[in-house]
């Protein structure tokens, strides 16, 4: 929703891992049961898959980011990429964690093979051993959005936020 009301890519990450999984490529084959656990794909692997990424041409005028950069190294190759004053800002959407299992489990329906609990639980783990520190890297870029109640609701505060 995002990129067509700025009309810049979505480039998120897990969306591209699993299409490599679905299409079986050799990154696929290394990243399939790693991401069936929760834990991070080898950052070689992912930063090389998003600078291919943003050297597209639909990545020139801007981009929204999605799941990346998930830990220091990951942000210290974006930076190295494209530079410190590319990102603009980092959204962090706030919602507790029971609500985000609840939603998480009730996705497992559209068949992300992740959205077991044990998985959604070291997925936390994950987030908050490698991801939250972050928080720090980009400081004052960080906008805090309500992340609870329905997808207008968030959306609507997602866009007041990044006008
Ligand atoms: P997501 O769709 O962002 O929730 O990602 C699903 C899974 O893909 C994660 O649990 C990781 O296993 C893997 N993944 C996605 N983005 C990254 C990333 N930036 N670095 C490492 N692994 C990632």
């Amino acid at each position: 929703m995002l990129s067509k009301a700025l009309d810049v890519p979505h480039i998120s990450t897990g969306v591209m891992l699993r299409q490599a999984v679905a299409d079986g490529t050799e990154l696929g084959k290394k990243a399939e049961s790693i991401m069936a656990i929760g834990d991070l794909v080898p950052d070689d692997l992912v930063v090389a898959m998003v600078e291919e990424r943003l050297a597209q041409p639909d990545a020139a005028g801007g981009y929204i980011l999605d799941g990346f950069p998930r830990n220091l190294a990951q942000a210290k190759a974006l930076f190295d990429a494209v530079g410190d004053s590319a990102i603009d800002a980092m959204l962090l959407f706030d919602v507790n964690e029971d609500e985000l299992v609840e939603r998480l489990m009730g996705r497992a329906g559209e068949g992300r093979a992740d959205d077991t609990e044990a998985t959604i639980r070291r997925r936390f783990e994950v987030y908050r051993e490698d991801t939250e520190p972050l928080l720090d890297t980009y400081g004052d870029r960080v906008i805090p959005v309500g992340g609870t109640g329905s997808i207008d609701d968030v959306f609507e505060r997602v866009l007041e936020v990044v006008s």
